[in-house]
């Protein structure tokens, strides 16, 4: 069949890397891609928010599968515009995606259902919001309940960290996203994140895994998409799963269900692991990333058939996605400047070489200028490679990563260290 396959980062090149290598896939075209995906696929110039423009595409290359991969697109409808057209989507309709685009939409879907996960108030003024921090206390966690790229979460530890917090969600420093706001209780635990499939009635576990936020070694300075993950994460055990599935992921989908809005596609779970068990931190509605590089590469079932049988309510028709035993470790590499202004047009050079040893390279911000590859965003690379153990797929990533020619490139030394310190003993 046909595919069009929406994004342009790392999570979209593992994913067609993937499917490209299924039999199933007779074309796969990427909107808009990038100079990796273009390896495996045709990109082409598309507009996400313009539902008419990729319907039409669709109509004009007979795609039998749309893969829609960030979460903008999906909290803005597309799934609905295209499935309303007669395509086979991967991915959930609007209202699903409420899961990701609204924090306070969540929790209270959470309360309905008995779902293990923080207390909270709600709130849509700076006045109420101070109140509900009164009646926590600090440590305290404020959210801008919209979509906010990963910017709109403050862990406070002061009183006045979270006042500041507030006024500025209220100030209107995330404009729609932050006209509600979410106060709720701190948790203290470990974070793991674990995906499982779902098509709105079967639900199929995926994968787990870890990721690193902060741009510096020891988790230090500032937030960034992600700056490398591990899959599988060792730390959410077969008993920890259970619980995560029957506490959390089957309640969600069966109120979903049950209230007119069934769920399509991945879902994501972030998970803090406490003392009381696995709580949930947030709900995405797509496959992370970097998470899903780690995934992809350790994936040895045919994707199209697992994505193509959840678009098409038959998921429990497939059998359960197969992975490699190996660990998959992503590290990112950053362009200079990143997470703040990131430095353009930095050379690349040695990928080819370097994936050589067995390790993939997935391209997130790249771009061809005058024939070569060069930085055209935040990050850029991500490199990874599968090992044994959490330590030997970080050497093998490492040795990757130092064998590419990326001078205005950086990365953290450290991706996979609650592990490798475990592993150590
Ligand atoms: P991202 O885009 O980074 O996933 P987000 O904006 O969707 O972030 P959350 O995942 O809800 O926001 O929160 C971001 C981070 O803040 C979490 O990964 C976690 O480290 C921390 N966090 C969120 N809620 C809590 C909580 N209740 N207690 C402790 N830490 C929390």
């Amino acid at each position: 069949m046909n595919i069009l396959l929406l994004g342009s980062g790392g999570r979209e090149h593992a994913l067609a890397w993937k499917l490209a290598q299924s039999p199933l896939c007779r074309a796969l075209y990427a909107a808009p891609g990038n100079p990796g995906i273009a390896e495996v696929g045709t990109c082409v110039s598309l507009d996400a928010g313009d539902h008419a423009a990729v319907v039409a595409f669709c109509e004009e290359k007979v795609i039998g599968l749309v893969v829609i991969g960030p979460e903008a697109p999906l909290v803005d409808g597309l799934a609905d515009s295209l499935r309303a057209a007669g395509f086979s989507v991967f991915g959930p309709s609007k209202a699903a995606a409420q899961l990701e685009g609204s924090k306070g939409f969540t929790k209270d879907l959470c309360e309905r259902a008995g779902i293990p996960t923080a207390g909270y108030v709600r709130v849509s003024s700076e006045a109420d919001g101070m109140a509900a921090l009164e009646r926590f206390g600090a440590p305290v966690v404020i959210k801008a309940d919209g979509l906010a790229a990963g910017k709109g979460v403050t862990v406070a530890m002061t009183m006045a960290e979270a006042e500041d917090a507030v006024r500025e969600i209220f100030a209107g420093r995330f404009g729609e996203a932050g006209a509600e706001a979410v106060i709720e209780e701190f948790l203290e635990g470990e974070e793991a994140s674990f995906f499982a499939l779902t098509d709105g009635g079967t639900i199929v576990p995926f994968a787990s895994a870890q990721d690193h936020k902060r741009v510096g070694d020891g988790d230090t300075g500032p937030n960034t998409g992600g700056m490398g993950a591990y899959s599988p994460a060792p730390v959410l055990t077969p008993a920890l799963e259970a619980e995560a599935f029957t506490r959390i992921i089957a309640p969600t989908v069966r109120t979903l269900a049950n209230e007119g809005m069934p769920y399509s596609g991945v879902l994501f779970l972030g998970l803090m692991l406490t003392q009381e068990g696995p709580k949930l931190i947030e709900y995405n509605c797509r496959f992370g990333d970097p998470e899903c590089q780690a995934m992809m590469m350790r994936l040895e079932s045919d994707l199209v058939e697992i994505l193509h049988a959840c678009a098409e309510n038959r998921l429990g028709a497939i059998p359960s996605p197969r992975f490699s035993e190996q660990t998959a470790l992503t590290v990112v590499m950053a362009a200079r400047g990143y997470p703040g202004t990131p430095e353009k047009g930095g050379r690349i050079g040695g990928i080819a070489e370097a994936e050589r040893g067995g390790a993939k390279v997935f391209h997130a911000g790249t771009a061809i200028a005058d024939g070569a590859l060069v930085a055209n965003g935040g990050r850029v690379l991500n490199v990874t490679a599968l090992g044994a153990s959490v330590t030997e797929a970080q050497a093998r990533a490492y040795a990757t990563v130092d064998a590419i020619d990326f001078p205005t490139g950086f990365c953290r030394r450290d991706i996979g260290w609650r592990e490798v310190a475990r592993e150590a003993g």
